[in-house]
């Protein structure tokens, strides 16, 4: 099975590092994906602070850099906030927005969302947006609408042109950062669903080009199985992309 459309693996380093460690991360994973080239597109996106040193230590052409969130105006008098054009002097080309702990942490809304990815996209960046449901709404099979109403209410308006610049991660808040990860066929049939809505919105052709990522405790050990499945584009990777093997290992996972 080779799909047509861009397989991935992103790191979402989250609060976990200082500046020095993050580079050295950085470096060492590039140093291992120069010597064993990728089968995927592989990007890591690290805190704002890290960025531009991270973008010093990166072959952009094997190792893709984008940040975790962005704010939701274009700029001025906002005390503490970076901006998606200042994320992308950096050197970055990505940002993940709607990451459930922003949602719930920050109260990032749909609302809020929406403005990020206009942001993001009229600056040049490609975005990683995130949907998933708790579990109580699994518990209570309202998966679907949680997510179609998570990319109606802060993506599905877009053209699709600007379509082309998004990259999907579907990530259920129970399997975040809990080891407990979906089942392979849970995902396979959360990311057909999605795939079926942006066909709905966008086409087939458009639904058969976007990268729909998984995420949630996504490790080496469990990624060949979930990335056999015909809808899983690669993962969105919390815990695992801390350390170069771990890290490496899912990447492997696609050749
Ligand atoms: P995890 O995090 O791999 O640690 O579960 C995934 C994510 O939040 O992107």
């Amino acid at each position: 099975k080779r799909k047509m459309r861009k397989k991935i693996v992103a790191g979402n380093w989250k609060m976990n590092m200082n500046l020095q460690d993050g580079v050295a991360l950085a470096k060492e994973i590039n140093e291992a994906l120069v010597a064993d080239k990728p089968n995927c597109d592989v990007i890591i996106c690290t805190p704002f602070i890290h960025l531009a040193s991270v973008a010093q230590v990166l072959d952009s052409k094997v190792v893709g850099l984008g940040a975790e969130n962005c704010a939701d105006k274009a700029k001025g008098a906002f005390t503490g906030e970076v901006s998606a054009e200042m994320v992308k002097s950096t050197g970055a080309q990505y940002v993940i927005l709607g990451h459930s702990e922003r949602r719930q942490y920050y109260g990032e809304t749909a609302e809020i969302l929406k403005e990020k990815v206009e942001l993001a996209l009229a600056n040049g960046l490609k975005v990683i947006f995130c949907c998933g449901e708790t579990l109580e709404e699994r518990e209570a099979e309202k998966q679907n609408e949680v997510v179609k109403a998570e990319l109606e209410g802060s993506v599905f308006h877009l053209s699709a042109e600007a379509w082309k610049n998004i990259i999907l991660a579907y990530e259920p808040i129970w399997a975040i950062g809990t080891g407990k990860t979906a089942t392979s066929d849970q995902a396979e049939e959360m990311l057909a669903y999605i795939r079926s809505i942006v066909a709905e919105k966008y086409g087939n052709e458009a639904a058969e080009e976007t990268s729909i990522l998984y995420g949630g405790s996504c490790k080496a050990s469990n990624a060949p199985e979930l990335f056999a499945k015909p809808n899983i584009d690669g993962g969105l990777i919390g815990g695992a992309s801390l350390k170069a093997a771990d890290f490496k290992g899912i990447i492997d996972a696609w050749k």
